[in-house]
């Protein structure tokens, strides 16, 4: 920005997260003549982004970038950003903003002030072990998009107790191996690897059964873990289970097996050692919004941010959030895939800019 401009602007559109879904809204929105926060935890933390940890599996059904590698496609994504750079133009004879500014930062807080607009309080550094901030900045914004994702659980083999948040044994290994021989997450996404191959499915209750009708997409042989807990499932659903021919197995799964980046096998706590051809797990999400706490978000039975048709947020009676939209991942009822990502983005990114064209901050009270 022009050095005379010293007072920090108020974006149109503060957009959380630089997934595909706040890529696009980011997009959408500075294609619009907006201006534009694109933040993103990415390169300040372990949260890249869902897509970014598919290292050498290459992603088959994004669309314009076939056969691009997680990492790969972050990249691509950074520079379609990079190429809406923040600009002035003149219009009606004023000078203005628009294009996306990008900042790494971690979203801590966002509040809404008595102006109307936005701020959000984010980390501009590594948080440590403990979770403790360093550094933090503001940002003030009129509109905000919600684009943060959500974190995968992961199987409890062979945790560390002692070790904190990510620095986790060879589930690390195995997880962020993002190979074709380590743990999948998305059967939609690479099911296709493992075609007529005998398949691990890891989790419990009647949901599962969903991931089982998923997997028999690829192959029929498939084997249920629920890692020492009972299954779970309703009546019907084990009846279920059992007519389309899936193995289930309830014992408590003591180690990986494995050679290099690639998982094997598992031990169990019986000291049996089962060999599968793929590993999938299902075990819950962690949606990325704790820095909505202030905000009255209704949730899905997922724990998903609900919204209207929209993609603006609502409140738990079901009512609009002023200002506020949220898409791809974060969003309850999505695909969680990299194409609905994109296209919940756009939405939301369109529907924050024309929210503009009638914004005014709220009225205040004459002075007595
Ligand atoms: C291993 C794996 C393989 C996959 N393979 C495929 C595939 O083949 N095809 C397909 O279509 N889909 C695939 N998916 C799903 C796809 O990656 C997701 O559906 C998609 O990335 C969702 O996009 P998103 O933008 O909503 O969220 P994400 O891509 O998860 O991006 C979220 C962004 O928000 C940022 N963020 C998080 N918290 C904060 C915060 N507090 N402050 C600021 N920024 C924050 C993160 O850094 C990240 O940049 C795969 C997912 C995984 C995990």
């Amino acid at each position: 920005m022009a050095a005379a401009d010293r007072s920090p602007p108020i974006y149109d559109v503060l957009v959380i997260g630089a997934g595909p879904a706040g890529t696009q809204a980011a997009v959408s929105a500075a294609h619009q003549m907006r201006h534009v926060l694109l933040l993103d935890a990415g390169p300040i933390s372990r949260r890249r982004g869902r897509a970014y940890w598919s290292k050498t599996v290459q992603i088959m059904d994004a669309p314009v970038f076939p056969g691009v590698t997680g990492p790969q496609f972050a990249k691509a994504l950074q520079a379609w950003a990079a190429a809406q750079p923040e600009r002035r133009v003149r219009m009606g004879g004023r000078e203005r903003c628009t294009g996306i500014c990008r900042a790494a930062g971690h979203a801590l807080d966002l509040e809404r002030l008595d102006d109307g607009t936005f701020r959000v309080t984010y980390a501009t550094e590594p948080l440590d072990r403990e979770g403790r901030v360093g550094a933090s900045s503001t940002a003030r914004g009129r509109t905000v998009v919600v684009a943060s994702g959500f974190e995968d659980g992961w199987p409890d083999i062979e945790v560390d107790e002692t070790a904190l948040r990510m620095y986790r044994k060879f589930q690390v290994v195995y997880r962020y191996a993002g190979n074709r021989r380590g743990w999948h997450v998305c059967i939609r996404c690479d099911g296709h690897l493992h075609v007529d191959q005998h398949l691990a499915i890891l989790g419990a209750g009647d949901y599962i059964f969903d991931v089982v009708q998923g997997a028999q997409d690829f192959t029929d042989r498939i084997t249920v873990l629920t890692n020492g807990r009972p299954h779970g499932m309703s009546p019907p659903v084990r009846a279920a289970l059992r007519e389309r021919g899936a193995a289930l197995e309830e014992g408590r799964i003591a180690a990986h097996v494995g050679k290099g980046l690639d998982l094997l096998g598992l031990r169990m706590a019986d000291g049996r050692e089962l060999f599968f051809d793929g590993f999938f797990v299902d075990e819950g999400l962690t949606a990325n919004d704790a820095f909505l706490h202030r905000f009255d978000a209704a949730r899905g039975a997922d724990g998903l941010l609900r919204c209207t048709a929209d993609h603006q947020l609502l409140d738990s009676s079901g009512q609009p959030l002023d200002g506020l939209w949220a898409a791809g991942d974060i969003v309850s009822g999505e695909r969680n895939l990299i194409a609905s990502a994109f296209a919940s983005g756009q939405d939301a990114g369109l529907e924050a800019s024309d929210s503009l064209r009638r914004w005014a901050p709220p009225r205040r009270e004459a002075p007595h």
